[in-house]
Formats: C-alpha cells, sequence, structure tokens
C-alpha cells in the first residue's frame, strides 16, 4: 500500500528536480522518533513496526512505490546568487494529513546531483539539534518544519574531527523555498515558473487561484506569512541565523535550523553565527532582511506580474512598498500583548521603546524580563530601584489596566512570553551528552519545551558571560 504521493515530481517540470535515492548507511540505529507526529499526520500505521520505521527513516529501503528526488534551487546566500539544491536531503514523498500534503524528506542522506564540494551528510550532533529546536519552535506556536526521527550511523562524517552521521527526518508543508521560484526564473525553461506558480497556489493558498493576478497575489499573501512569522521570531528572541532565500519557505514556515539560537540578554545587535561576521542576519535586522528576501521573490515573479517589465516592477513595488508599515504595525502590537496590552493607542509607543532601552541598558533577560514582569520577583525588584524604570513601571501599571483587568492582563502576557525556551547552554549541554550516546538528558529537556508558557516553571538562570564566546554552524 502506497502512503506517499509525488505530486512535485509528477507535476512539475524536470529541471525542477533529480531522481535520487538516499545512500546506504551502516548500522543504523533509531535515536529520536516523534510518534505523537506520525500520528497526527496519520502516518504511524506504515511506521509502526520497529524494523521498516528504521529501514525508511535511514534511507536504507525505499518506501514501497515510492521514488526519492532531490529539488533543485538557487538562492541569495549573504547577498549573493548561487545556484544551490538539496546537497544533502532528499524527498521520499509527500504524506496526505488532513491539513493536505506534508513532505517527508531525509536530510543527511547523501550526496546528491547538487551536493557540489560537500559530502552529502549531517552529523548526529546537528540532526538533534535541528529536531529539538523545530520542536522547541512548534511548542512556542511558531510556524515550523517538524522534525519526525533521527536515525545516527557508524559511517563517520568529518567536520574538523571525526562524528557520528546522522539523518533527520524533516516534515514541511513543502521545500518550496523562495529560492525555487529564483531557481525556476533564471535557470529554468521556458514555462517552468508559471508551472511552478500554479503548483505552489494550487498546493498552499488554492483561495489565489482565481485572482486575476496569481504571480501578485502569491507576493502579498508570502509577505504576510512571513511578517507574521518574523514577528514570532522577534517575539521568543529566536535568531535564525541564515536567512539566505534559499532558507525562506514560501508556507511561511521556519527551515533550517543550521545556525539558528536564542537571545538571551536582549540586544537587538545579538548574532552567533560563526560564519555571519558582519551581523546582516542579528537578532533586529531579521525584520529588514525578510524584506530583501521578499524583493528577491518579487524579482523572480516579475515575469508572471506582467509582461511588460517596468509594469510589473510597478506593481510589485506597490505591494513591496506595504511591508514597513505593516511590519511596523504589527511589531507594536506584539509588543504591547507581551507587556499586557491587548488594544494598544499611539500613547503605549514609548512604553515599548523605553522598555526594550531599559533592557539594553541593563543588560536584562528578555524572556526572564516578560516572566518577572508578570509575577513579580527580584529581577523586577531590582529593577524598580532605578528611578527612571520606576516611573516606566508606574506607566505600565496604568496602561495595561486601561481596558482590562489585571487578570486579563496578565493572560495576555502568559500567552505571549514563554517562560523556558532552548536555552543556548542547555541546547549545547544536552546536544554534546547525546552525541556521545547518552539522550536522557534530551529527553529531559524537549518534554520541558514542549510546554514552554506554564507557570510549573521557574525562571531560567543563564550563565553570565556563556554568550560571548558563543558560536553556532551552518553544514554540519
Ligand atoms: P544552508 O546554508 O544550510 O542553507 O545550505 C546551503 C546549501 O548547501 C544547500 O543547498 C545545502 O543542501 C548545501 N549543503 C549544506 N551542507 C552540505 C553537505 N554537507 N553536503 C552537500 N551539500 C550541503
Ligand atoms: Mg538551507
Ligand atoms: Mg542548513
Amino acid at each position: 500500500m502506497t502512503w506517499l504521493k509525488h505530486t512535485y515530481k509528477t507535476q512539475l517540470p524536470k529541471s525542477l528536480y533529480s531522481v535520487q535515492a538516499p545512500e546506504f548507511v551502516s548500522n543504523p540505529e533509531m535515536v529520536l522518533y516523534n510518534k505523537a507526529l506520525a500520528e497526527e499526520l496519520g502516518v504511524e500505521e506504515y511506521l509502526k513496526e520497529e524494523e521498516k520505521a528504521l529501514a525508511y527513516l535511514s534511507g536504507n529501503e525505499t518506501v514501497p512505490e515510492s521514488e526519492a528526488i532531490a529539488q533543485a534551487y538557487a538562492g541569495h546566500q549573504f547577498g549573493h546568487f548561487n545556484l544551490l539544491g538539496d546537497g544533502r536531503a532528499v524527498l521520499l514523498g509527500e504524506m496526505k494529513t488532513g491539513k493536505g500534503l506534508y513532505d517527508l524528506q531525509l536530510k543527511g542522506s547523501g550526496k546528491t546531483a547538487y551536493s557540489r564540494r560537500g559530502d552529502g551528510r549531517a552529523t548526529l550532533y546537528s540532526m538533534l539539534r535541528e529536531y529539538l529546536i523545530s520542536e522547541a519552535m512548534h511548542a512556542l506556536r511558531i510556524p515550523t518544519t517538524r522534525s519526525l526521527s533521527v536515525v545516527k550511523t557508524t559511517d563517520a562524517v568529518y567536520r574538523e574531527q571525526t562524528h557520528e552521521g546522522g539523518i533527520l527526518s524533516r516534515v514541511a508543508a513543502s521545500h518550496i523555498r523562495v529560492g525555487t521560484f529564483e531557481y525556476a526564473r533564471y535557470f529554468g525553461e521556458a514555462g517552468d515558473l508559471q508551472e511552478l506558480l500554479e503548483y505552489t497556489i494550487q498546493r498552499h493558498y488554492p483561495e489565489l487561484k482565481d485572482h486575476q493576478n496569481q504571480a501578485l497575489a502569491l507576493l502579498q499573501t508570502v509577505m504576510q506569512k512571513q511578517k507574521a512569522l518574523i514577528i514570532d521570531w522577534l517575539r521568543v528572541g529566536f535568531i535564525h541565523g541564515v536567512m539566505n532565500t534559499d532558507n525562506m519557505a514560501i508556507s511561511g514556515e521556519t527551515i533550517d535550523y543550521g545556525p539558528c539560537a536564542f537571545m538571551n540578554a536582549y540586544h537587538p545587535n545579538t548574532v552567533f553565527s560563526s560564519i555571519d561576521t558582519q551581523g546582516r542576519y542579528a537578532y533586529g535586522s531579521q525584520p529588514k532582511m525578510a524584506y530583501w528576501n521578499l524583493r528577491v521573490l518579487a524579482n523572480a515573479l516579475l515575469p508572471l506580474i506582467d509582461k511588460e517589465e517596468e509594469a510589473a516592477k510597478e506593481k510589485a513595488q506597490e505591494v513591496l512598498n506595504q511591508f514597513p508599515e505593516d511590519f511596523s504595525k504589527a511589531y507594536f502590537e506584539m509588543m504591547c500583548h507581551k507587556l499586557g496590552i491587548a488594544n494598544p493607542v499611539e500613547e503605549d509607543r514609548p512604553l515599548v521603546e523605553d522598555c526594550l532601552g531599559y533592557l539594553i541598558e541593563y543588560k536584562v533577560d528578555y524572556t526572564n524580563f516578560f516572566t518577572a514582569l508578570r509575577r513579580g520577583g527580584e529581577l523586577i525588584d531590582k529593577l524598580r530601584k532605578e528611578e527612571v524604570f520606576e516611573t516606566w513601571y508606574t506607566k505600565w501599571e496604568k496602561a495595561r489596566v486601561r481596558e482590562s483587568s489585571v487578570a486579563e492582563s496578565d493572560a495576555l502576557m502568559k500567552q505571549n512570553n514563554p517562560v523556558i525556551i532552548p536555552r543556548n547552554h542547555l541546547v549545547e549541554e544536552v546536544l554534546k551528552a547525546g552525541a556521545s550516546g547518552d539522550m536522557q538528558s534530551f529527553h529531559t529537556f524537549l518534554e520541558e519545551l514542549s510546554s514552554p508558557y506554564e507557570d510549573t516553571f521557574s525562571i531560567q538562570v543563564v550563565p553570565a558571560n556563556f554568550d560571548s564566546d558563543y558560536r553556532t554552524y551552518c553544514g554540519t
């Protein structure tokens, strides 16, 4: 019985992918299996036999009647346009779920036609990292790709030194990226772009089907999705780290958990990625970079927006022009919600700005601040000894009960402020243990991160100076 569909392969032009079986791996062992997700997706019945699950999710056995592909894409990496593609991943197929088709992809599954100089593999450590953080993001109620499993193999992976190999199975609404459109536009054959547009609309945004300008409508919709996504990232202090256009999903899901990290002390310039030396993808630059990427999407779509290039540019620009104001409005609302103000008014603006100013000035932990503000405690008591902060605090107390009760305001704060996040030092601790075979602390941490808004947790203590030399990496 076939449980994987292949619409990407059967409905799209051949230039957009290449047929590619995963490489055989030695001594595969299931390290993580997300049974709850398998059940949610309705594929648990095909994976409940452990041996079968391991065979499929390691790539050592083909799912009956299926054929894996590597997807072609291009992308602007740190501003530079490159021809890319799944260099270490294959799409096994699409699962039919109650919410539509979901991709089942293996990552770290070996070389493909798009591997360039890469080895096609991933370390166990980095696949555990993606599993942990993507599942944590899901629990934070942020759109994201999910993780179904991690398999380890004894095939060595070299990254300066030898590591155990890991294969992640990633679940996504699709893996269509801004970079997929760039590929179709600049490397595809005539007609490819139109076919990709139609496929994308049918798969993700069927409500746009009858729109008189589908390309423009797609741009507008993706813009809204990305706006909401980045707002969510900023809300919880998430730094993606590598917002290249090949890592921006058309579905609006967070994708690619290579060098991401969470901010502790609030500062817009916070960067952890070892290769982001200019701070291009710093915490506070994410809105600007999302806008930059949307501009790239608009460029790729131009021929479908209007046959006349100038007219197309004008129409695209008109859509893009809405972004800065829309974003700033949504950001302000989100920050007010963090402060427990349900219906912000213009005079709340300095309240947000000053608050962030104090967080920078006093080097306050972003997550802990909002929890402490609601719950009270040492952190807030200490800040309130500062006269300027106390003045702010008094204004805040008034603003949040302007139209609601304290209880309502507290509830709003609780809903918008996680008590716990995947703290960098804890992430590293559990991954180090996990990569050397002890998964116990990983499981405990993952379990905690599954209910990040619960008041059962106390405030996380962050070791001083951990962040100053903390670095994250791509492609490990
Ligand atoms: P990323 O920076 O993670 O978005 O990756 C950019 C591109 O490099 C993607 O096309 C990946 O498939 C590819 N890539 C990353 N690591 C490897 C690897 N070890 N082998 C082959 N391709 C890779
Ligand atoms: Mg990527
Ligand atoms: Mg990556």
